[in-house]
Order: structure tokens, then sequence, then C-alpha cells
């Protein structure tokens, strides 16, 4: 099960889908145009999203492009336009996978999970900076053993420095790549988010273990033995 985004204008197809994919265990959100579909899309951070390319306001292929400069969430765009020439550039243009249209719910899940397997697959391994661990699969972590109690945002901060370990993360990259803030923001909700996950790692800022603050430029997560 999922958290999917459904970008289509046409109210019987996008009822029809809401549901047939809600039975299969899914949980759904919709949009019937594509302004409101990006907006909900960096609001709401769905695991995928399913994108009509022929909606109202804005060219689907144009979302697309928007979409993918400010997240790598899997898309499955929905045409009925069909054949290579059509497709290419929609793939070219950062799709995951495709369905024509007419489609039945049931064919569009199998899509689905085909493609999160595919997309989660890589990012889904454990990372491991000294005693930490970071399983971004089941979402928890542990420091020696013993498991954080972290929020969702908490855990997203952890995940995405210990992916990078040794490697400075500016304040700005985190509220681009983690709270999805494309611009804006305020630096001020980083560093309480630090200080908290600081303390949840049993350290302070002047004598940091794994945590450490680079003055000025942001922090970087290192293994301390
Ligand atoms: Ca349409």
């Amino acid at each position: 099960m999922a958290d999917i985004l459904l970008i289509e204008d046409d109210v019987t197809i996008r009822t029809a889908l809401t549901r047939g994919l809600r039975e299969r265990g899914h949980a759904v959100s919709s949009s019937p145009t594509a302004l409101d579909g990006l907006r909900l899309a960096v609001q709401d951070r769905p695991d995928l999203i399913v994108l009509d390319l022929g909606l109202p306001d804005l060219d689907g292929k144009e979302l697309l492009r928007m979409l993918r400069a400010v997240s790598q969430v899997p898309v499955i765009v929905a045409t009925a336009r069909d054949g290579d020439a059509a497709m290419v550039p929609v793939l070219d243009a950062g799709a995951d996978d495709y369905v024509v249209k007419p489609y039945t719910a049931a064919q569009l899940d199998a899509r689905i999970r085909a493609v999160l397997r595919r997309t989660s697959s890589p990012q889904a391994a454990a990372l491991e900076v000294g005693g930490l661990v970071v399983d971004p699969r089941a979402r928890t972590a542990t420091l020696d053993g013993s498991a954080l109690d972290l929020t969702p945002r908490e855990f997203d901060v952890l995940h995405y420095l210990a992916a990078r370990p040794g490697e400075v993360v500016t304040r700005r990259e985190l509220l681009t790549e983690v709270w999805q803030v494309p611009y804006g923001g305020a630096d001020k909700t980083v560093d309480v988010h630090l200080s908290w996950l600081r303390r949840k790692l049993g350290e302070t800022a002047s004598s940091p273990r794994y945590l450490h603050t680079v003055r000025g430029v942001g922090v970087k997560l290192v293994d301390p033995s």
C-alpha cells in the first residue's frame, strides 16, 4: 500500500480510480488540475503520482518537468495517446512508467507496485554510520542497538545526513531536500530540528559525536570512531 496522488481532470475516471485504488489498500488523494496537483505533490509528498497528460491548465509534460525540478517521486503517466513517438518524450521528461487509456484500477495497481519495487530498492538499504543504523524501509533508527524515538521529520533529516557521511550539508539543502521547500523557509526550523535530533543522539553542540555543526555553513554527520 502506498500514498498515491492522482492528477486527473476527468471526474468519472478520477472517482473510479480513487475507489479502485482504495479497495486495493492505497491511500489516494486527487486533484483535477496540474497546478493544484503540483501543490499537493510538494505539500503531501506522496509515494507515487499518477499523472494524466491532458490537463486543462497545463500540459502534463510541462508539469512533469516542474515536478522533477523539486522531487524525485515516482510518476506514472496516463495518456490517451499511444505509441513510442508519443511516449518517448514523456519518459525522457522523467516519467517512470505509463499507462494508456482506457485502463482499469487493477492494471494501474500492478504498474504502481512494479514502479515502487523498482524505484524503492536502491535507496531502501539500511545506512550505517558508526553505531548508528538508519533503515528507510522500516523508518527506524538505532544507536548502538537502541531504538531512537524520532519524529518523521527528524527521521528524514537523519536519513538524509546518514546517506552523506562526512559531507557538509547546508540548511538550505535540508530545507529543499527534506522539507521540500524549493525556496524560502527558515533556517531556524532546521536548527530546532537539529537540536532535537542531537538531544536524542545523546550529545550536545559543544561536545558533538555524530552531529557536527559547521559554523556559518551547515551540519555534517560523522562516524565518531
Ligand atoms: Ca484529461
